[in-house]
C-alpha cells in the first residue's frame, strides 16, 4: 500500500519539492497527474512570493498538471493581507519582487520609496536578488517612527540548482537586527497561510502536509493538527528552529508517496 492511500488530500510545497529552481525534481509531475487522476484534493503553498499563483499554476501546467490558481496558496499572498490590514488604508515600503509589490498594493495600500517611506505605516519584508544597503536603511527609518513589520518567512535559504541561495530569512535577520523590531510572518508554520490552504481542499478530511523543510512545512503542518511528511529531494542545510517537532514520515522525494 503506498503512503499517498492514508490521504484524500495534501497540501504540498513547491521549492525542494516540485521543482529545484528551473529544474523539476524528477518524477514529481507524473507522481502529480496520479494523485490528481486518483481523485485527491491537492493544494499547494509555497513560501516563494516569487510569482503570483496563476503564474505557478501555468508553470504545474507546462509540466502536464492541470490546476486552478485558486489551488494554490503562497506566502505572499498573505502578508500582502496582513499588510493591508497593519497599514490600514495608509502607505508600506516594500522589500521584495515585483509580484509582491503588486499584492500589496492591490490591498489599496500606497506603495512609497525613497524619503516618503520614512513614514510608511508598514515594511514588509521577501528576499529578492537586489535587495541592498538603501533598503535596509529605508526600512530602518521607517520601523522607528513606528512602522508595523511584516514578512513572507524566516526561510533562511532556498533550494537551487548546484547549491541553496540565501532566503527571506537572511534579509529579514538584517532588517530585524537593525530595527530591534520581530516581524509578523505570513508563511509557513505560522497559521494564516494553512487556514487559507485547509479552506481550499475541497474538503478533504484526512490532510498531510507534504514539504522539504523542517522549521516551516513540518512545524506548520504540525501545528496545523495535519500528518507531516519530510521529503529529502529538497533543502539540504541543517535546519534551526524545528523545536523539537518530528516529522510522522521521510521519504526520498514526491514520486515516493505512490510506492
Ligand atoms: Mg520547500
Amino acid at each position: 500500500m503506498a503512503l499517498a492511500d492514508d490521504f484524500d488530500g495534501l497540501l504540498i510545497d513547491l521549492d525542494g519539492v516540485v521543482w529545484i529552481g528551473r529544474e523539476p525534481v524528477p518524477g514529481s509531475a507524473e507522481t502529480l497527474v496520479a494523485l490528481l487522476a486518483a481523485g485527491k484534493e491537492l493544494v499547494f503553498v509555497t513560501n516563494n512570493p516569487g510569482r503570483p499563483p496563476a503564474a505557478y499554476a501555468e508553470r504545474l501546467g507546462r509540466m502536464g498538471v492541470e490546476v486552478d490558481p485558486e489551488r494554490i496558496v503562497t506566502a505572499g499572498m498573505v502578508a500582502a493581507r496582513l499588510a493591508g490590514e497593519a497599514a490600514n488604508g495608509g502607505s508600506a515600503f516594500v522589500i521584495g519582487a515585483e509580484p509582491l509589490k503588486e499584492m500589496v498594493a492591490a490591498t489599496r495600500t500606497e506603495l512609497v520609496v525613497g524619503e516618503p517611506a520614512h513614514s510608511a505605516g508598514v515594511v514588509v519584508v521577501s528576499g529578492h536578488r537586489n535587495f541592498d544597503y538603501e533598503e535596509l536603511l529605508t526600512a530602518k527609518r521607517a520601523l522607528d517612527a513606528g512602522a508595523a513589520l511584516v514578512a513572507t518567512s524566516r526561510d533562511p535559504t532556498l533550494p537551487m540548482p548546484g547549491g541553496e541561495w540565501p532566503g527571506t530569512g537572511s534579509i529579514l535577520a538584517a532588517v530585524e537586527t537593525a530595527s530591534g523590531r520581530t516581524a509578523q510572518i505570513g508563511g509557513k508554520p505560522e497559521r494564516h497561510l494553512f487556514e487559507l490552504a485547509l479552506a481550499r481542499l475541497g474538503g478533504a478530511e484526512r490532510v498531510a502536509m507534504v514539504g522539504d523543510r523542517l522549521s516551516s512545512d513540518i512545524v506548520g503542518g504540525h501545528n496545523a493538527g495535519l500528518t507531516t511528511i519530510l521529503v529529502r529531494s529538497g533543502t539540504s542545510s541543517e535546519d534551526a528552529g524545528a523545536d523539537g517537532v518530528a516529522p510522522d514520515h521521510v521519504v526520498a522525494d514526491l514520486a515516493a508517496l505512490l510506492r
